[in-house]
C-alpha cells in the first residue's frame, strides 16, 4: 500500500479510538489529516473553538449533528472540516461528482464560507463551487457537473434541483444547514424540506455511504427542532449557549 492509503488507515484508527476526555489543545490533537491541518495553519488557524472540538471528534464519525453556538464562535469550521475530512476518507475524486453541498441563507454568507473552504482546503483537489444566483441558470448549470463540492443558497439551489436535468444528488455524503436560524427567519421552511427529500439518506447499514447532515444555528427554537426532525438521524446535540 502507498503512503496515502496507510495515513487513511491509520486516521480512521484514530477517529475510532478517540478519546473526548483529552484536553484538546491545538487542531493537531484532533484526527485530521495532514492536508487540512497543513491548510489550517496556512489561515492561521492554531486552536479550535469549543463548539469546534465539541462536535468535530463526531462529526468525524458520520454522527448528524445539531450544534448550537452564538455568533463569532466558529461554526463555519466546525462544518467545513469534517467536511474535507469524509471526501477525503473516501478518496472522493473529480469523477465522483458531487459530494457535499452547504446551505447559506445569504449570498453574503455563501461567499464568506466559500472564502474559508478555499484556504483551508487548499491542499485538497475537490473542486468548489457557488450557487447563489445572480447568474444566468444555465451558466451556473454547466459548471455544477463539475462540481466536488457547492455552497448554495436555498432558492437557487432548489432552482437547479428542479430544473436540471441529470443533477447527481443521489451520492451526497455531507449536507450542511448553516445558520440555521437565519434559514427559517427567511421562510426558507418549505424550500428546505423539498432540498433535504432531494438528497436521498443513502443506506442506514454502512455508515459509508449514508449521507451525513450537519445542522448549526446561532439559537433554538420550535421551528428549529422540526427542522432538525425532518433532517437529522440520532443526532448528536451540543450545546454551547449553556448558562454556567
Ligand atoms: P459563527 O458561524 O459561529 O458566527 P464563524 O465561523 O463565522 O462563526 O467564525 C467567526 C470568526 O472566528 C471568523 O473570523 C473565523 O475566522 C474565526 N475563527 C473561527 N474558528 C477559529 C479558530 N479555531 N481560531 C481562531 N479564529 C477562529
Ligand atoms: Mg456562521
Amino acid at each position: 500500500r502507498d503512503r496515502a492509503d496507510q495515513e487513511l488507515i491509520s486516521l480512521q484508527q484514530r477517529i475510532d479510538t478517540f478519546d473526548a476526555k483529552k484536553p484538546i489543545e491545538t487542531f493537531s490533537d484532533l484526527p485530521l489529516s495532514s492536508k487540512t491541518l497543513k491548510g489550517l495553519k496556512s489561515s492561521h488557524f492554531v486552536s479550535p473553538t469549543p463548539i469546534q472540538s465539541l462536535s468535530i471528534p463526531d462529526s468525524l464519525r458520520g454522527k448528524d449533528v445539531l450544534g448550537s453556538a452564538k455568533t463569532g464562535s466558529g461554526k463555519t469550521l466546525a462544518f467545513l472540516i469534517p467536511l474535507l475530512e469524509r471526501l477525503y476518507m473516501l478518496k472522493w475524486g473529480p469523477m465522483d461528482g458531487l459530494g457535499a453541498v452547504v446551505i447559506s441563507p445569504t449570498r453574503e454568507l455563501a461567499v464568506q464560507t466559500f472564502n474559508q473552504l478555499r484556504d483551508i482546503g487548499k491542499y485538497h483537489s475537490f473542486s468548489a463551487g457557488l450557487v447563489i444566483g445572480g447568474k444566468p441558470l444555465k451558466e451556473e448549470r454547466d459548471r455544477l457537473g463539475r462540481m466536488n463540492i457547492l455552497i448554495a443558497t436555498p432558492g437557487r439551489l432548489l432552482q437547479h434541483l428542479d430544473s436540471t436535468v441529470g443533477f447527481e444528488s443521489s451520492g451526497l455524503k455531507v449536507l450542511v444547514l448553516d445558520e440555521a436560524d437565519r434559514l427559517l427567519d427567511l421562510g426558507f421552511l418549505p424550500a428546505l424540506k423539498a432540498i433535504v427529500s432531494h438528497f436521498t439518506t443513502g443506506s442506514m447499514d454502512d455508515p459509508t455511504l449514508r449521507r451525513q447532515t450537519l445542522l448549526f444555528s446561532a439559537t433554538q427554537s420550535s421551528d428549529l427542532a422540526s427542522l432538525a426532525k425532518l433532517s437529522l438521524k440520532d443526532p448528536l446535540y451540543i450545546n454551547c449557549n449553556k448558562p454556567g
